[in-house]
């Protein structure tokens, strides 16, 4: 009998806990320990950003989302120690054969300096809830969309998070009145995903009027008089202001042996391990660098998205059922991902290639179109519906809809 523990109960550890259970025999024990009781997912909260969701609809029980036979735990997880293959969470000791790590990016906007409640994000559910409030009373003004550092999730969001607030005030017949600007430290948008996207995200912007300012690095802002302070730049004034706040590795994470020099933990880009045997890392608490690809002089990483937390959970799962069956660990995490960039208006761009390509990635914007909202709004509906019929139904869905436009989806 085998012990699996998986540390974070969000969209690694959801797959990764199911994946194991449809390939493990009864007799092992997966075990799943997650601090919140509730999931909340994350791609929605744009909608929940610009109304189109209530907090209702996308947040469910954790315990919803996990086939039978996972234990959940709900617990916060305070120590991991891999050299004695042992974490401790609420108070209590759990021993593994196996551990998966999977507890995300934490967001620490008091890194900022001159942080103060007036700053908005849609980056947590909460800030999704509140921004959504905000921007329905706000009457016009200069609204600025900072991504305040790097690394942060999900490329695209900021960029479909500026669409939809110009979507939003086009619809509430305010878009004359209101000026809106994305701020980012990067040279273009989505430099991970190669220039042709970046020129064709630009592109989308820029059809909407939404100014878009490369390589500013946020330095303070003044929330009295309202203004942002740039690098060398002069003041810029706002009315509304919308951070993507700085991201960090959990601190469970940078005090344990498992982290890099910079909190997050390193492992084998093709089978997730880390430097320890048995102990794998999946999504966004990782730091993977891609071939040949640099920002300005450190090697760029691999975007921190569900997509790809997804993909490596599927891996490392099948690897670790092998293993326990005396099997080949044979599957490979290949970094080919996509993404459905929302635009507004219920249209959305897609992008799909191959992150480890070189010299940049093999990434394409296929035109944009309601199928890839739709299949958006899909996914989220697989996702966050609960284990049963109407889960597979969903599922049957989205693959038939995958062969339908040539994209390999894997669920
Ligand atoms: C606004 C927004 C939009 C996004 N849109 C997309 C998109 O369209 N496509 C896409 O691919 N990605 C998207 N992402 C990114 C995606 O949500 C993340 O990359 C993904 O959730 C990462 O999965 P993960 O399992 O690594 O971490 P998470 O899903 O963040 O899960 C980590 C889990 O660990 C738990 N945890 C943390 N610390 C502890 C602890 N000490 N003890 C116990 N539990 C703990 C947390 O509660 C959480 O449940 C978006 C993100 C945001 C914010």
């Amino acid at each position: 009998m085998k012990t699996i523990i998986i540390i974070g109960g969000g969209i690694g550890g959801v797959v990764a806990a199911n994946e194991l259970q449809s390939h493990l025999s009864r007799e092992h024990k997966i075990i799943l320990i997650e601090k919140n009781e509730v999931h909340t997912f994350a791609p929605s909260y744009l909608w929940l950003m610009n109304g189109g969701r209530k907090k209702k609809q996308i947040s469910v029980p954790i315990k919803s989302l996990l086939k039978k036979n996972i234990e959940l735990v709900n617990a916060i997880v305070n120590e991991i120690i891999p050299g004695e293959k042992k974490v401790k969470a609420g108070g209590k000791e759990f021993y593994y054969d196996f551990l998966v790590v999977a507890l995300g990016a934490d967001l620490v906007p008091e890194k900022i300096s001159g942080w103060d409640d007036s700053i908005h994000t849609f980056y947590t559910f909460e800030g999704a809830a509140r921004l959504n409030e905000t921007l329905k009373n706000f009457s016009g003004g200069k609204v600025a969309l900072v991504i305040s550092s790097m690394p942060y999730k999900c490329p695209g969001s900021p960029h479909e998070g500026a669409m939809l607030i110009e979507d939003f005030f086009t619809a509430k017949g305010l878009r004359e009145k209101v000026e809106i600007s994305l701020f980012t430290p990067e040279t273009q948008p989505l430099p991970v995903a190669g220039p042709e996207l970046g020129d064709a995200v630009r592109n989308m912007l820029e059809k909407k009027g939404i100014q878009f300012h490369p390589s500013m690095h946020l330095n303070s802002v003044d929330t009295k008089l309202k203004q942002l302070f740039f690098n060398g730049k002069d003041a810029y004034e706002y009315d509304l202001l919308v951070v993507i706040p700085p991201h960090q590795a959990p601190l469970v994470i940078s005090k344990s042996d498992l982290a890099n020099a910079n909190g997050w933990i390193d492992v084998n880009p093709a089978s997730l391990q880390t430097k320890f045997d048995n102990v794998f890392a999946i999504g966004d608490v990782t730091s993977i660098p891609l071939p040949g690809r640099w920002f300005p002089d450190k090697p760029m990483m691999l975007p921190k998205a569900g997509v790809f937390a997804h993909l490596q959970a599927d891996v490392v799962a099948k690897n670790i059922a092998h293993k326990i069956n005396g099997k080949k660990a044979i599957e490979k995490f290949c970094a080919d991902g996509y993404c459905m960039l929302e635009a507004g208006g219920d249209l959305a761009g897609f992008a799909y290639g191959d992150f480890f390509g070189e010299p940049h990635p093999l990434v394409n914007l296929r035109k944009i179109g309601r199928k890839w909202h739709f299949g958006k709004v899909l996914f989220e509906k697989w996702w966050l519906s609960q284990v049963g019929l109407k889960k597979t139904i969903y599922k049957n869905l989205l693959l038939a809809g995958g062969k339908l436009v040539g994209i390999p989806v894997k669920l």
